[in-house]
């Protein structure tokens, strides 16, 4: 057995007196898409955002390519992370958002290559030649130049994936990439997504897109009140006879996407 990209035992998360992640055991392998879905307010969010330490599990663990992220098990003791094995860790990972949060005062190009030079300290054309490199990539080359105010809202998340692209991560966390967009601009975004799973890049997705969910996803999970009800392919998953639970939020998300699997 490799290492598993991401792993996440007994993960439970904590706000005030609501536990909202309740036991949750999870893996993820390189090179697979793994596809989030569930209600709202299942925790879809919260989970995807532990797996990027912007916040702190209750209880449990996760790991990142085998290394611990936050909370190290040393000799029967748990301690923090240092903050520099906290970096190293999480430098791993790539973060895309509901919301793309781009800065509205710089470019697409300034956009991607802001963090290279302050993260990575590359120089400005060094900087400029790898977002370039990524806006290529996403399609938008011819677009480097115009500010968020002059793109549409899929070209500015195709900005967004190319700037968490350009730090080199080697898994991709995506919140409900799409869900702002018009409906005629979610392809786009997601053919950039379904080129990144061809290449082999871990990852993982919310999404309510089920058409995109059944034909992408290699794995399945689907969250309901907190807890991982089932983690499966999506031929299983998906199959008839399906769970009341699942059968109902595919009820509820028919329209996007879930009437190919009548
Ligand atoms: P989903 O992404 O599946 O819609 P979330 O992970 O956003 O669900 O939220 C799960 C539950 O946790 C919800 O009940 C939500 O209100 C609650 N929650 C999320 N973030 C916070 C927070 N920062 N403080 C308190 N409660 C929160
Ligand atoms: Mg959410």
């Amino acid at each position: 057995m490799t290492t598993p990209a991401i792993s996440v035992t007994k993960l439970s998360k904590r706000f005030g007196e609501t536990l909202v992640l309740k036991d949750i055991d999870l893996e993820v392998q390189k090179g697979e898409v793994t596809c989030l879905i569930g209600p709202s307010g299942s925790g879809k969010s919260t989970l995807l955002r532990c797996m990027a330490f912007l916040e702190e599990a209750t209880a449990g663990m996760i790991r990142i390519e085998g290394s611990p992220l936050g909370m190290i098990e040393e000799g029967g003791k748990r301690r923090r992370q240092s903050a520099a094995e906290l970096r190293a860790t999480r430098s791993k990972i790539g973060m895309v958002f509901q919301q793309f949060n781009l800065w509205p005062h710089m470019t697409a190009l300034g956009n991607v290559s802001a963090a290279l030079r302050r993260v990575r300290g590359l120089s400005r054309s060094e900087a400029e030649q790898r977002a370039m490199d990524q806006l290529t990539k996403v399609g938008l080359a011819e677009r480097a130049g115009h500010y968020p105010s002059q793109l549409s809202g899929g070209q500015q998340q195709r900005v967004a994936i190319a700037r968490a692209l350009a730090l080199e991560p080697t898994i991709m966390l995506f919140d409900e990439p799409t869900s702002a967009l018009d409906p005629e601009l979610t392809g786009e975004v997601l053919n950039v997504m379904r080129r990144l799973a061809d290449e082999g890049m871990t990852m993982v997705v919310v999404t309510h897109e089920i058409g995109f969910a059944a034909s992408v996803g290699n794995r399945i999970c689907f969250l309901d009140q907190g807890r991982l009800l089932f983690h499966d392919s999506p031929e299983k998953v998906f199959a008839a006879p399906r769970s009341p639970r699942l059968e109902q939020f595919l009820d509820t998300y028919l329209d996007r996407g879930a009437a190919m699997l009548k």
